[in-house]
C-alpha cells in the first residue's frame, strides 16, 4: 500500500464548521482525509506521523466562496471584457485561483463565466495551484436580460458565446442541456436585472417560471444545482417557485419572497460586501466605471443590508459569497470581506462562521466539506485568533490544508 502522509495538527482551538468549538484539540490527518478529532492528552502521534503546532491559532473548516467570477478582469471598464484576449484573462484567472486558496478558501464557485471550466480542471490536474472549483459556465439568460452584454449588437453577443441567450421554456431546457455538455457544475439563470448591466433594472423580474422550471428539471435530472442571479423580490419568487437551489444577490427582498425561500429551503446568497464595495466607488468612481452603474449601485446600497437582515432573523439558510471578479476593490483573495460584512450589519459571528463553512458546502451540495469531522475531506484553514469574538481574524491566515496537503504554513 503507497505510504500515505499522517499530520497531528494541534492549534489552540477549533471550529467545527457547525457552531461548536472545542478547546486544545488534536486533528489527525491522513491522506486527503480527516482521520480524526480528539483532545491533545488523549491524541496517539503514532510512527512517521507529522506534528504540526498550530500556536495562537484557531482551526476551521476550509472556507467557501459560493459567488465569485473567474473573468480575468482588472476594470471596471465594461470594454476590458471586450479588447482583452480571453487567453490574457485566463492567466490572470489562474493568479486569482493562487490568492484564493492561500486566503484559506478551498472551495470556490464560479457563478457564470467559460474561464472556470478550464481552470477547474488545470487545478484538479495539479497544472495550477488552486482552491476546488465549481463551474456554472455559459450562463442562462433571456434576450435582453442581465447577462445579455448590451451594449454590442445582439449577433455579436451570440457569436462571442460567453451567455445562453434563449426565450421559452424549449429554449431554455436545451439551453441547460448545453451548459451541462459543456461541463457545468450546477446551472446559473438570471431572474432580475442587475447592477453591471446597462438596459435594465436590478427590481425587474426576467426570465418566466415555466423558463426557471426547464432549467431545474434538466439540472435536477443529473444532480446538479440551480443558482438565480435574482436582485428584486418578483425575480426571487420566479426563481424560488421555479425550483432553484439558491438565490443570489436578492437586494430588494419582500416578506413573500422570504417566506417563500424559507419554505422550500432555498439558500440566500446574499452578496452583503458589495455594499462597502458599491460604496467606495461612490465617494470616488474608478476609471472607467460608467455612470449608469453608479447610479444603479447608489438604489441598491439602502435595502441590501435591510434585505439581509430580514432574511437572517427569519431564519433563512445564509450563505457567503462575494460576487468578486477581479478590480482592486473586488480582489480574489479578500473572500473574507462577506462574513466580515455580515458580522457588520448584525449577524452573529459564529452564524457567518457558519455560513462560510457547513452552510457554503450545503449550498454547493458538497457533503465532503465544510465540517471537521472524521472522514470528511481535509481541508482546513487555520486563523491567528479567535474569530468568534474577532471576526476580522479571518483576515489573518496562518496555516491552509486542501486535501490533505499543507499550502501555506506561516510560523
Ligand atoms: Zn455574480
Amino acid at each position: 500500500m503507497a505510504h500515505r502522509e499522517r499530520y497531528v495538527l494541534l492549534p489552540d482551538r477549533l471550529f467545527d464548521g457547525r457552531g461548536e468549538f472545542l478547546d486544545k484539540p488534536a486533528v489527525i490527518v491522513e491522506g486527503k482525509r480527516v482521520a480524526d478529532v480528539t483532545t491533545r492528552g488523549s491524541v496517539e502521534v503514532g510512527e512517521r506521523a507529522t506534528i504540526v503546532e498550530l500556536k495562537g491559532v484557531t482551526l476551521m473548516p476550509g472556507l467557501v466562496d459560493a459567488h465569485v467570477h473567474f473573468s480575468g478582469l482588472r476594470t471596471y471598464n465594461p470594454a476590458e471584457a471586450v479588447v482583452v484576449p480571453q487567453e490574457l484573462r485566463t492567466l490572470r484567472a489562474a493568479q486569482d485561483a493562487q490568492k484564493a486558496l492561500l486566503s484559506g478558501f478551498t472551495t470556490l464557485r464560479d457563478c457564470g463565466g467559460t474561464i472556470a471550466l478550464a481552470l477547474k480542471r488545470a487545478v484538479a490536474e495539479g497544472t495550477i495551484q488552486g482552491p476546488r472549483i465549481l463551474a456554472a459556465g455559459r450562463p442562462i439568460c433571456q434576450t435582453g436580460g442581465h447577462c445579455d452584454a448590451h451594449y454590442l449588437p445582439l449577433e455579436d453577443v451570440v457569436r462571442r458565446g460567453h451567455v445562453l441567450l434563449c426565450d421559452g421554456p424549449w429554449e431554455c431546457r436545451k439551453a441547460a442541456r448545453i451548459a451541462l455538455r459543456e461541463g457545468a457544475d450546477l446551472i446559473k439563470v438570471m431572474t432580475s436585472g442587475g447592477v453591471g448591466s446597462e438596459k435594465d433594472d436590478p427590481r425587474h423580474p426576467q426570465m418566466s417560471v415555466e423558463e426557471v422550471r426547464s432549467v431545474t428539471e434538466e439540472a435536477h435530472r443529473v444532480g446538479k444545482r440551480v443558482a438565480s442571479h435574482a436582485q428584486g423580490a418578483e425575480g426571487v419568487k420566479i426563481a424560488v417557485l421555479g425550483g432553484v437551489d439558491s438565490i443570489e444577490h436578492g437586494y430588494f427582498l419582500d416578506e413573500e419572497s422570504i417566506g417563500l425561500m424559507l419554505e422550500r429551503g432555498v439558500f440566500y446568497v446574499p452578496t452583503l460586501c458589495l455594499v462597502e464595495v458599491y460604496k467606495k466607488t461612490l465617494e470616488s468612481p474608478p476609471p472607467g466605471i460608467p455612470e449608469w452603474r453608479l447610479r444603479k449601485q447608489e438604489e441598491c446600497v439602502e435595502h441590501m443590508p435591510q434585505s439581509f437582515r430580514a432574511a437572517y432573523r427569519a431564519g433563512v439558510k445564509i450563505a457567503t459569497g462575494t460576487d468578486y471578479y477581479g478590480p482592486p476593490l473586488r480582489a480574489f483573495g479578500d473572500h473574507a470581506d462577506e462574513p466580515i460584512t455580515m458580522v457588520k450589519y448584525g449577524m452573529n459571528p459564529v452564524d457567518a462562521l457558519v455560513a462560510s463553512t457547513k452552510n457554503a458546502a450545503e449550498c454547493l451540495g458538497l457533503s465532503d466539506i465544510g465540517t471537521v469531522e472524521k472522514g470528511k475531506i481535509a481541508d482546513l484553514v487555520g486563523v491567528l485568533g479567535d474569530p468568534a469574538t474577532d471576526i476580522e481574524s479571518l483576515r489573518r491566515v496562518a496555516f491552509v490544508m486542501k486535501e490533505g496537503t499543507i499550502v501555506l504554513k506561516r510560523s
